[in-house]
């Protein structure tokens, strides 16, 4: 599968469509995922055209991991879960939705049921909250 210019997290890396960012250096960028499975669920991207971990240049895979271990760490800290799934799928047939490579950030938390993907979107100012409560941890 080519590359599609025109995918979400494309745009939010260009800007075009907003996000609500908790890290970001010269490889990597980390977001609120807009309907997420938890609180705190996030998101690390490459910046890079690349669709899947097949076609991520190794550079940015150390990038990502590396950006990805400094979030859940800020995540950890703040809002104390349980446990904290670190996951990526690669392909339509793995469940992948956005054709940009992207690691998912998922807390879990003893009292919340966990599912592996949501449908609600959730209100502007709770990821707004959350991104802020993160982000206190990183700088
Ligand atoms: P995948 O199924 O590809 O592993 O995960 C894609 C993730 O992107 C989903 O968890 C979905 O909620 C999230 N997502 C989809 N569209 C947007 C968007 O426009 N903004 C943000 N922040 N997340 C999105």
């Amino acid at each position: 599968m080519d590359y599609d210019d025109n995918n979400v997290f494309a745009k939010i890396l260009r800007e075009e469509m907003p996000s609500h960012r908790v890290y970001e250096d010269s490889y990597t960028l980390a977001f609120m995922d807009i309907m997420p499975v938890s609180k705190g669920h996030t998101l690390v991207i490459p910046k890079s055209k690349s669709v899947n971990i097949f076609d991520l240049d190794e550079e940015f895979l150390s990038a990502v991991i590396k950006t990805t271990k400094r979030v859940a760490d800020a995540i950890k800290k703040v809002f104390a879960p349980s446990g904290v799934i670190i996951t990526q799928l690669n392909g339509a047939k793995a469940g992948q939705t956005v054709f940009h490579y992207h690691m998912h950030i998922i807390p879990v938390y003893e009292k919340a049921p966990f599912q592996p993907h949501a449908n609600d979107v959730e209100d502007e100012a709770v990821l707004a909250s959350t991104a802020k409560e993160i982000k206190q941890i990183l700088v």
